[in-house]
């Protein structure tokens, strides 16, 4: 295992301003957290993330990668939290290991195949920092060079997301050598004979052609030379599983490969590059169709090279690879090839700037990681939509689900299945029980709770983001919805009826269908419920001769008390839901009897109502039901349209304390300390304060308008006279809106 002194090494060796005290830190704190835990292996777990952050140092990365990458099993695996990180070693820090629990939970999820792309978005829109995902690389890297010691059930599982996921990442982050040692790795786990084979092959080959190897890169260098370049040149074999992709991809046998063996010629500068490339087209010809110039095209993760096989000596097809030093480092590492300590001599005024501008560097990269390889394929994305206008969801059996930002476990729910959505009655986002009108996060894991037999509540209808979901909704609760009104316009019409001293059969009215121009029975009732259509003239188009008096049809006075203004019964007392209120998604709903039904009900807007308050419902049709406290003059709007009015009660839950909406206009002395002392008075009676807005600034009082939350009129009115027994208060009122 690697020891303190040797890690503190690694990393002075290319950033002589380390943080040594840091690092030691992280190391001492990752042990201890860590303390007895093992690995499959047998080894003391610690080991891991210490080969993590080694694998990093080769990449040389920045102080914070590499102490994150030494702390980034302990939040989830041990007892670390991380504020106790962010404590000890920074916000930064801190952010990293956050960035890496939240990755790690993915391990959990089992990801399909076709889910990939997918997936591969979703890590990049959850590690927002570039040097998470280097960190969970690093950490797959690590984890798969020791699969072997992992239960063979497992080790296929792993194997084929790394082949799926992690080893394209790497690819599309430029990382090359990473991406070749997971995909190697893993199609050894996954096809072990196949592995076998190519080999041994290669073995084979090797002994046979090593001279020829040798021979042409001599030749190479030679030709370069005498043309005053210098150049590296190194012949290699392809690794195990590029082979086999081209065996499977051409469906070819291993015989009838012609490239296995491939080139690199390093030079020193771009100009040199093309010389190279002249002088190798000079003197073997090229097949044609290899070319490739990087160079003036780079690809989008950045690589850079010329490409190029020709027939060379031999007869053999030699495929070569022309770039500069700079071009390879960024070839093998990628992103991390942009180390951002490559220079550690330069002052610290500069080592900031150059950090921030290979910070931004990454971003973009980052950025660009998402879209395709070719050229076309970016042009196709619009750029960056994926990170932030979409959201990464898992069903309870991993499942991905794409959807919109600002999607809620509604649209969760219409996503996987519409009679999901329709039977929806709640939700778990990571195991807890959470709203359904929560917006979801990238990763969340949701489970829908369901109950038969539901319909969703129109309201949900502004909360979702999704068409399907919206669309859905609308379908199912337009049946619903129109049912409640076509009740309500029955009970209208019945009253009318009454009212008029007509008797009322529904026989009668469906006879006087045309003389209303509606279809049946149930578009009268209804419209009548929507207040589309005045019951009078229902009654007026059964009975002819009836005069309609609009007056007549108006409600009488409150003061006529239980009976209620249309002689509701109170048979009818199930309680309003609620959807789309505070607490929407749990069974709260305002605990006010009248109508049966499952329309939106709200507190008027301005005012509110609280219990003690006799209260009175105005429907309004396609919205809903507001209450109003009697004596609010916005009554008088509905004066002139009696029918709709409700008769509304409370029905309060004795075991359940609720507070409920009410507005006071406080006139308190202008001088410091007088807000406080309204404050103190009511939190001290129990009450919340939701708003507070000033009005009439004169220079001797202010208006304070406060939007509480009491639990009753009793309540109200012990706050108003606290209030007014204060010096600093000239007058309080209630608002009635
Ligand atoms: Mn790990």
């Amino acid at each position: 295992m690697m020891r303190q002194y040797e890690l503190v090494d690694r990393v002075r060796k290319y950033n002589p301003h380390a943080d040594e005290v840091l690092l030691n830190r992280a190391y001492v704190y990752a042990m201890k957290a860590h303390g007895s835990q093992k690995r499959a292996s047998g080894d003391p777990y610690f080991s891991h993330p210490l080969e993590v952050a080694a694998i990093l140092t080769d990449m040389k990365l920045d102080d914070a990668t590499i102490v994150a990458a030494v702390l980034h099993d302990t939040i989830e695996d041990t007892s670390a939290t991380r504020e106790e990180i962010d404590q000890l070693f920074g916000h930064e820090i801190g952010r990293l290991v956050d960035g890496l629990t939240k990755l790690k939970k993915l391990d959990l999820v089992s990801k399909r195949a076709e889910q990939a792309e997918n997936f591969r978005k979703l890590l990049l829109a959850i590690a927002d920092d570039v040097r998470v995902l280097l960190v969970k690389l690093a950490d797959r890297l690590h984890n798969m060079r020791t699969l072997h010691f992992v239960p063979p059930d497992k080790r296929a599982r792993i194997a084929q997301e790394t082949l799926d996921i992690y080893a394209p990442l790497a690819g599309r982050m430029g990382m090359q050598s990473m991406r070749d040692e997971l995909e190697n790795l893993a199609f050894r786990h996954l096809m072990p004979e196949a592995f076998a084979m190519i080999v041994s092959r290669l073995a084979d080959l090797r002994l046979r052609n090593g001279e020829i190897i040798k021979r042409i890169e001599q030749e190479l260098m030679n030709e370069f030379a005498e043309r005053g370049i210098t150049a590296d040149v190194s012949g290699r074999q392809k690794n195990p599983y590029s082979v086999w992709r081209k065996m499977e991809r051409k469906s070819i046998a291993f015989e009838q490969l012609s490239d296995i063996f491939g080139f690199r010629v390093l030079v020193k500068t771009v100009e040199d590059c093309y010389r190279v490339l002249g002088i190798v087209h000079t003197k073997w010809p090229m097949v044609p169709g290899r070319f490739k110039d990087y160079i003036s095209t780079p690809k989008q993760n950045d690589y850079r090279s010329l490409h190029t096989t020709v027939v060379g000596p031999g007869r053999q097809r030699v495929e070569l690879q022309v770039r500069t030093g700079t071009m390879h480092a960024i070839a093998e590492h990628g992103i991390a090839g942009h180390a951002l300590y490559k220079d550690g001599r330069a002052a610290d005024k500069d080592a900031l700037a150059q950090e921030s501008r290979a910070y931004q560097w990454l971003r973009r990269t980052i950025e660009l990681l998402g879209e395709g390889d070719s050229p076309e394929e970016f042009l196709e994305h619009t750029k960056l939509e994926m990170f932030h206008d979409q959201v990464f969801c898992f069903t309870p059996k991993g499942r991905l689900i794409a959807l919109p930002r600002g999607a809620t476990p509604i649209d969760f729910a219409y996503a996987v299945h519409t009679d999901v959505g329709n039977s929806a009655v709640g939700a778990k986002i990571n195991g807890r029980i959470s709203p359904l009108l929560s917006e979801l996060s990238n990763g969340d894991e949701v489970e829908i709770v369901r109950a038969e037999g539901q319909t969703p509540p129109a309201a949900w209808e502004s909360f979702v983001v999704t068409g399907k979901a919206r669309a859905a909704i609308r379908r199912s609760t337009r049946d619903a919805v129109r049912a409640q009104y076509a009740g309500l316009g029955k009970q209208i019409i019945q009253r009318a009826f009454e009212r008029a001293g007509k008797p009322w059969s529904e026989e009668a009215l469906r006879a006087a269908l045309p003389r209303l121009a509606r279809q049946s029975l149930e578009d009268v009732l209804a419209a009548v419920g929507r207040g589309e259509m005045f019951s009078g003239d229902v009654v007026k188009a059964v009975h002819p001769d009836f005069v309609v008096d609009r007056k007549s049809l108006a409600g009488p006075t409150p003061a006529k008390g239980e009976s209620g203004w249309f002689g509701i019964k109170k048979a009818a007392s199930l309680v309003f839901k609620v959807p789309g209120a505070d607490q929407a998604g749990s069974d709260h709903a305002i605990p006010i009897r009248g109508l049966n039904g499952d329309l939106p009900v709200r507190f008027a807007p301005n005012g509110g109502a609280v219990p003690g308050d006799r209260i009175v419902g105005i429907l309004t049709p396609g919205e809903g039901i507001t209450i109003y406290p009697i004596q609010s003059p916005a009554l008088t709007a509905f004066d002139d349209q009696p029918e709709r009015w409700l008769d509304v009660r409370w029905d309060l839950d004795n075991d359940r304390r609720e507070l409920f909406p009410a507005q006071l206009v406080v006139s308190a002395v202008n001088e410091p300390g007088s807000l406080g002392t309204i404050a103190t008075v009511i939190g001290d009676a129990g009450a919340n304060i939701d708003h507070i807005e000033f009005r009439n600034h004169s220079p001797d009082f202010r208006d304070v308008v406060l939007d509480l939350e009491v639990a009753d009129l009793k309540h109200l009115n012990a706050i108003v006279s606290t209030l007014r027994s204060k010096s600093v208060v000239s007058k309080v009122e209630r608002v009635n809106g």
